[in-house]
């Protein structure tokens, strides 16, 4: 078979530890036969990012605005465990956040789904993906602890001078209390991401607050959805067939629950924190969830939504035999190398992206399984492989797909 040609590079981000064996694995046996890979590689190995005083990290976002898509790697978050560990020159911010930050992005988490790794909720048959908006609201908040018997207000003093003043409450005793924010320009964006991912997927999009309680906070995120649909996608959303839909947000989790999935349902900050993780838990494992930072732009940044699994880089490291699951990872490259295919118009991208993906659910609803997914599968009689040879029955099944077209 002649290997697949690119026109434009991805943005390939080398990442640490297991992952980062994963990743050359993944390359030698499952891209570089097939396709003449063109990537611009940028080392985001904390050895690196130290080397570089991390400006390598800001360089590879910047080739994401550039190119428009990127794949990334699972990197350490340093903690001053790592600062000595790794003999850090500093304790550098997480390159997560950092890409997060320069593309002004929103995450999309969504799950793999595999017969034989079952959602807890049953009638769940579709993935649903959740859309967090990673921006201030509660992780940008200021308290205070109340000491005794006094009044809370919250103030805003404009530019001009003008003051806008409310009471809170009238303490007469102990207690605590916070102040939140977010931006129109932030939930703008926000809500561009959620639209413009819903009609790329072609599914519909929930968006849930609690505007009963909160008339000015929450409501002023449901108006700038509103305001957003009415004004950029209403006529695409009708032509894609696909709606949008608000709700509150006890209504959204009981019907979530109660529904089949194949939606996106967009969060704020703190809802998408909580839900992310009850969505990945039920779904199956971290490693079975794909996920994509895109920005209001259009530029998308594909990778594993799990970490640079540690323990089992040591295990390797004292030559042990690891079982880490590399399907994350993989997914973080299909995804990317499809819409690569989609920009630059070469079909043959996208169909290999599908059938890798094809091959890698074959190779698990086969029963071969890293050990993790042994762990909870339903299937009659899994065969659990190292992570090496997980990736060799992979590319196994994906020759035969292509050999039988
Ligand atoms: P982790 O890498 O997600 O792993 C935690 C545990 O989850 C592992 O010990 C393993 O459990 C299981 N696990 C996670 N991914 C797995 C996979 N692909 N295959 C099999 N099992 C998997 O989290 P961590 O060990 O707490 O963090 C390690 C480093 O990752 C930290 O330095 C952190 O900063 C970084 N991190 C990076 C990202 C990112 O770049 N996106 C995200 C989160 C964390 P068992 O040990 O039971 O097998
Ligand atoms: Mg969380």
């Amino acid at each position: 078979m002649e290997k697949i040609r690119m026109t434009t590079p991805l943005v390939e981000m080398d990442g640490d530890e297991m992952t980062r064996i994963l990743w050359q694995m993944i390359k030698e046996e499952l891209l570089l036969p097939f396709i003449e890979l063109r990537t611009e590689y940028y080392d985001l190995g904390l050895r690196k990012r130290d080397e570089t005083r991390d400006q390598i990290t800001a360089d590879a976002a910047n080739a994401v605005r550039k190119y428009g898509v990127g794949v990334k790697c699972a990197t350490i978050t340093p903690n001053p465990a790592r600062v000595s560990e790794y003999g850090l020159a500093e304790m550098y911010r997480s390159p997560n956040g950092t890409l997060r930050a320069m593309l002004d992005g929103t995450v999309f988490r969504s799950p793999i789904i595999v017969k034989g790794i079952e959602p807890c909720v049953k009638n769940w048959k579709k993935p649903i993906t959740i859309a967090r908006h990673a921006y201030g609201d509660v992780y940008r908040n200021a308290e205070i602890r109340v000491p005794g018997a006094g009044e809370a207000r919250i103030v805003f003093t404009s530019s001009d001078g003008t003051v806008l003043e409310e009471k809170l409450c009238d303490f007469d005793g102990p207690g605590v209390f916070q102040g939140i924010y977010n931006t129109d320009a932030s939930i703008t964006s926000f809500a561009r991401a959620c639209f413009a991912y819903a009609l790329d997927a072609g599914e519909d999009l929930w968006f849930a607050a609690k505007d009963t309680i909160s008339k000015t906070y929450d409501r002023d995120f449901k108006e700038i959805f509103e305001t957003v649909y009415d004004n950029e996608y209403r006529e695409k959303f009708e032509a894609a067939g696909i709606t949008y839909f608000y709700t509150l947000i006890d209504d959204a989790v009981a019907r979530i629950m109660k529904g089949e999935g194949g939606i996106v349902w967009a969060c704020k900050n703190y809802d998408g924190d909580v839900f992310s993780d009850m969505l990945s838990s039920a779904f199956g494992s971290l490693a079975m969830m794909t996920s994509v930072l895109v920005s209001p732009d259009g530029c998308y940044e594909y990778e594993a939504a799990h970490g640079t699994v540690q323990k089992h880089y040591y295990r390797h490291l004292e030559g042990g035999e690891t079982s880490t699951n590399s399907v994350a990872t993989i997914y973080a490259w299909t995804g990317a190398l499809r819409k690569r295919g989609e920009l630059d118009g070469i079909p043959e991208l996208r169909e290999f992206a599908d059938m890798l993906e094809k091959a890698v659910v074959g190779t698990i609803e086969s029963g071969v399984m890293t050990g993790d997914l042994v762990r909870i599968t339903t299937h009659p009689q899994p065969k659990q492989v190292n992570s090496r040879d997980f990736i060799k029955a992979v590319r196994e099944r994906l020759e035969k797909e292509l050999d039988g077209r």
